[in-house]
């Protein structure tokens, strides 16, 4: 699956939300997302970056995935599922990743839920959020979208 912007979609740099236009794409990089049916499925994209006039070239937030993972939000909600019920082996069984893709899931997940514990109370975010994918999303071809606001190509 290939996930594309419009070439009028602006980006908010990644440190202070200032909202920029595309000064240039990272390399294409690919993320495991949920299986569609039975066959594996990978989102690819090639990542925006803007140039901050503060922070200089950054690379935008994704909206599908967090920053240095290889999955996608939705992949490592159903692998924190799993790993609720199984231990690591089972569970790297079950989604098809290596042992140590799967205890580095739970790593994560793990980290995820001691930060969200020592952040209290929740604060409220001001930054504006940018739709991407969102209406000004394109796609190569028409095709259904998946839930993560991408298309399967081929
Ligand atoms: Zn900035």
């Amino acid at each position: 699956m290939w996930v594309d912007h419009s070439r009028q979609n602006r980006f908010a740099c990644s440190t202070c939300e200032l909202e920029l236009a595309v000064y240039d794409h990272a390399t294409e990089r690919e993320w495991r997302h949920l299986d569609s049916g039975q066959f594996l499925t990978n989102l690819h994209a090639k990542s925006p970056r803007v140039n901050c006039p503060e922070h200089g070239v950054l690379q935008v937030r994704l909206p599908w995935a967090e920053p240095m993972s290889r999955f996608t939000t939705l992949f490592e909600r159903l692998a924190v599922d799993v790993l609720k019920e199984c231990d690591v082996l089972g569970a790297s069984r079950l989604l098809r990743t290596s042992w140590g893709e799967t205890w580095h899931l739970m790593q994560r997940a793990v980290a995820r839920g001691s930060r969200s514990k020592s952040r209290a109370p929740r604060r409220i975010s001001s930054r504006r959020e940018v739709s991407w994918p969102g209406p000004g999303l394109h796609h190569r071809g028409e095709r259904p979208r998946c839930p993560c606001g991408g298309v399967h190509r081929g």
